[in-house]
């Protein structure tokens, strides 16, 4: 199949009844695997600093199911939030495997880099004399892999582990790994199809095409207000009055108009439902500024900024305003 056609078919899926995107990916993704002899996805996944939703996400994945996803389609070689092995014998794997794999495995990170205390606010693994920390982990390993995926807001941007006040100077990988590109498929969780897509995409035709913040054109073209189900009442400026009302959810916090995704038409919750749908706004979780450009969550979009008080940083030891 050629990439045009995955393309096509990734967006058609989104759209039509049954738009069950990675139902129709694993059949492609064997068939193309076995006419070029390729073999899966290595993959290395390091889970840092976050609240664990992009994996619970992932393994909620439906068309495949995980069970497909790991022995079909990729080669899941360290995990430390997967794998049954732990320390030093975990350690030992991921020494193993990143020399084995060099250049060829796609480097996961799940979660935020801490900077601040020389990263100590999040290690990955103790040796006998000292902790290995995410930071050095990431850069250390960012730099041997073939690919490097941000799975989430967190992973991509910094998301709620860099909010507001940011204590432990948490950045996306991006800000570690600045000479190299980091594909970022953000989400706060990130839907499970994007990431599968993207992995997809990596073993079968290498990068996919980006937008301005790395992530793939496939899943995040377009904003959530442009396939909106509650446009109509947008335009007709029929806002609703409280959440649960079925009119355009703008006046109760809706970040949709600055937001890209595709979520209005792949949804969620096995293609079930999706926030407005569910009678709620949008609070903009793919955003490179999310949470805080999203906060106060149900206060109109256009008086969300203006409503922020002067926040208070920690930077280094000492507190200091922004
Ligand atoms: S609910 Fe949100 S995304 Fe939908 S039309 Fe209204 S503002 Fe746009």
């Amino acid at each position: 199949m050629k990439k045009e056609k995955f393309s096509e078919l990734c967006r058609s899926l989104a759209q039509s009844k049954e738009h069950e995107l990675t139902r129709a990916i694993l059949p492609i993704v064997k068939k193309q695997m076995l006419k070029n002899n390729k073999s899966k996805l290595p993959v290395i996944w390091l889970e840092t600093n976050d609240s664990g939703d992009n994996n619970i996400s992932f393994m909620n994945t439906t068309f495949p199911y995980l069970g497909q996803v790991l022995s079909d389609m990729i080669d899941l070689l360290y995990s430390n939030t997967f794998m049954a092995a732990q320390g030093p014998d975990a350690l030992n794997i991921l020494n193993q495997v990143s020399s084995l794999y060099r250049s060829r495995f796609t480097l996961v990170v799940e979660g935020a880099i801490p900077l601040n205390s020389n990263g100590l606010f999040c290690s990955i693994a103790l040796t006998p004399n000292r902790p290995v920390t995410a930071l050095e982990a990431v850069t250390t390993l960012g730099n041997q892999a073939q690919y490097v995926v941000a799975i989430g807001t967190c992973a991509s941007f910094g998301g709620v582990t860099a909010a507001r006040p940011n204590i432990t100077g948490s950045v996306g990988v991006r800000d570690v790994l600045s000479s190299r590109k980091v594909i970022n498929v953000s989400g706060c969780p990130v839907n499970p199809d994007w990431f599968v897509g993207t992995l997809a995409h990596l073993l079968m035709y290498g990068l996919p095409e980006l937008d301005k913040l790395n992530r793939p054109n496939l899943f995040y073209e377009y904003t959530i207000h442009r396939h909106c189900q509650r446009r109509s009442y947008f335009d007709n400026k029929d806002f609703a009055e409280k959440l649960g009302d079925i009119e355009c959810m703008f006046s109760q916090g809706c970040v949709g108009p600055r937001t890209n995704a595709d979520c209005p038409y792949r949804q969620w919750v096995n293609y079930v439902s999706w926030p407005v749908k569910a009678n709620t706004p949008c609070i903009g979780c793919t955003n490179e500024d999310f949470p805080d450009a999203s906060t106060p969550f149900f206060m109109p979009l256009n008086e969300k900024v203006s409503s922020r008080a002067p926040q208070v940083l920690f930077k280094g030891k000492e507190l200091s305003d922004e």
